[in-house]
């Protein structure tokens, strides 16, 4: 294979939201299929130094790398899409490149210099790209992202770094301009001139497209195509569709794949000789969008969280559910359900009710925290199956607390730091902390499973890895009276194996079907073609929640 690394950058032109990230995880999908290794990357032309400091409502989830990168939600397409390494070095933020060059600053590094966006901020960009492709010894391709639209004011350094870079590599880059091709109802056709604009406007820069890849509502005609082409000076085969996907974004690999995308970007990359013989076997993709085009039932879940009119807010989970959906033949119906609107209701509301299984996901600060402990209640009570995601975890180990050990007002610290039975509280760890931004737990730590659990039952191994992003705990100091009244800890972290003290991981009720809460998340992990374990167990639990229901009803 290639010997050193090859470079695709991905810009994007006319509006935002056109899913780069998508449809850069699906090249780099289909490369690896390819037999090639890639390395995906994110560059993010924003000030913040991560999104971990940003309202959801602003940025959507925040995804956690292994090594406690907290980064922008297009690395969760990453890794769903391909097999590439995530890590620090697979994204970067304006925030953070300037604060590294600043920092030098100060410690004197510039000897002297006038410390400029050129060289200095476009050669630390340049250095980062370098970093993400000799990450691992033997990448073959690195798909670069540029987040925003090109004629930005944010992110010309950006820009400006992938000239010089392309500049000082020739044959060893590409880059692929996505755009928007918007229909227009009352003239009855496509318009292709915010496309020509924006390559215009991207020319200006000095950056040449190899590729166009046009996103629009329907198929784009062959004179279309060639409109593009003589305008934007790309061959005609190099005007990409990217037409909107029926029914699942995973179909985006295979509509490339007809296109022969892949083969293209190889050629211009000049691999083509090594690869060509290579058949890539798409198979399994193909019977994953089969199985989801195809549900063989329906399941309602509920999602009870602060952002869940924020479609993106909670992606990992939702695609994680589904993903576990599609392996069971069931397509997954999300019922999204905002909690502050029945935070101090002492009967159960309505909106609350008729679904097969709640999940409670991960959040911050107190709004909706009682309607999530409400949400615990009724499933507890009515055996319904209940997922808790970090906040949700810590949510049904209070209401537990609190409705079956009697420990009334007990709390997370989080909630109410004057709580007499703080079952929840700050991390030993956390006390000294005194800044926001990266500070949490973060990242992959191990976690020892109890045997004869529904956590050991759902992973069928002892120890397994998971990535975190939290302050509060669950404090051992309540663990055995919790544990005698039938609260499972399930899962600890220990370096050594299970042991008493351990922090607590994965909780269970013993009495209950399948309520089950986890400190970490697992949705970070779940893969269409390999779903995640205890999202697989839950998912099952809900169907045969659901099949009761209506043997029940009758009866
Ligand atoms: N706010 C809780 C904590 O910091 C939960 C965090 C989360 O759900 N990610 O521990």
């Amino acid at each position: 294979m290639t010997s050193h690394p090859k470079f695709i950058f991905i810009t994007g032109g006319v509006v935002s939201s056109l899913g780069k990230g998508i449809a850069g995880s699906s090249i780099g999908m289909l490369l690896e299929h390819k037999g090639l290794k890639c390395a995906m990357m994110k560059l993010d032309p924003y000030l913040n130094v991560d999104p971990g400091t940003m309202n959801p409502y602003q940025h959507g989830e925040v995804y956690v790398t292994d090594d406690g990168a907290e980064t922008d939600l297009d690395l969760g397409h990453y890794f769903r899409f391909t097999h590439s390494p995530l890590s620090q070095k697979s994204s970067a933020t304006s925030g953070q490149i300037y604060n590294d060059v600043i920092k030098r600053e100060r410690r004197g590094d510039y000897l002297g210099k006038t410390v400029q966006v050129i060289p200095h901020i476009t050669d630390e960009i340049k250095h980062r790209i370098l970093a993400c492709a000799h990450q691992e010894n033997d990448i073959n391709i690195v798909v670069v992202e540029i987040g925003g639209t090109v004629g930005d004011i944010e992110s010309l350094p950006f820009l400006e770094a992938i000239r010089q870079f392309r500049n000082e590599r020739p044959f060893d880059c590409i880059n692929i301009h996505v755009t928007y091709v918007p229909y227009l109802k009352a003239a009855g056709e496509v318009k292709t001139k915010p496309t020509q604009h924006s390559v215009q406007a991207l020319r200006a820069i000095g950056i040449t497209p190899d590729f166009i890849m046009c996103r629009s509502e329907s198929k784009l005609h062959e004179e279309e195509k060639e409109k593009i082409s003589l305008f934007c000076s790309v061959k005609k085969e190099a005007v990409i569709e990217a037409v909107d996907v029926e029914s699942t974004v995973y179909e985006l690999p295979l509509s490339f794949r007809k296109q022969q995308v892949d083969d293209k970007i190889l050629k211009m990359l000049r691999v083509d000789e090594e690869t060509k013989l290579l058949h890539s076997d798409l198979t399994s993709w193909e019977n994953l969008v089969e199985a989801i085009k195809h549900p063989k039932g329906t399941v309602r879940i509920g999602i009870v969280g602060k952002y869940v009119q924020h479609l993106d807010a909670y992606k990992s989970i939702y695609e994680a559910l589904n993903h576990a959906g599609v392996s069971a033949g069931v397509k997954i119906e999300l019922v999204r359900i905002e909690p502050d609107k029945f935070a101090h209701l002492n009967h159960l509301p309505e909106e609350l009710q008729g679904c097969d299984g709640y999940l409670v996901p991960g959040g911050f600060g107190d709004r909706g925290w009682e309607g999530k402990i409400l949400t615990a209640t009724y499933c507890r009570k009515e055996k319904i199956p209940y997922f808790g995601i970090c906040l949700g975890m810590q949510v049904m180990s209070v209401e537990f607390a609190r409705y079956v050990l009697g420990l009334e007002k007990a709390n997370s610290t989080e909630m109410d730091i004057d709580t007499p039975y703080p079952i929840i509280s700050l991390l030993e760890e956390q006390h000294v902390v005194t800044e926001r931004g990266g500070t949490m737990r973060l990242g992959a730590y191990p976690c020892t499973l109890k045997k004869a659990t529904l956590a050991y039952e759902s992973y069928k191994q002892v120890k397994v890895s998971e990535r975190h992003r939290h302050r509060y705990e669950l404090d051992n100091k309540f663990k055995d009276d919790l544990e005698k009244a039938g609260f499972l800890i399930s899962g600890v972290f220990e370096e050594d194996g299970f042991a008493e003290e351990g922090l607590a991981e994965v909780v269970e009720i013993k009495d209950h079907p399948w309520m089950l809460g986890v400190q970490f998340h697992p949705e970070f992990k779940s893969k269409p073609i390999d779903p995640h374990p205890l999202f697989k167990s839950f998912v099952q639990a809900v169907i045969h929640h659901k099949k009761e229901q209506v043997h029940a009803q009758k009866k």
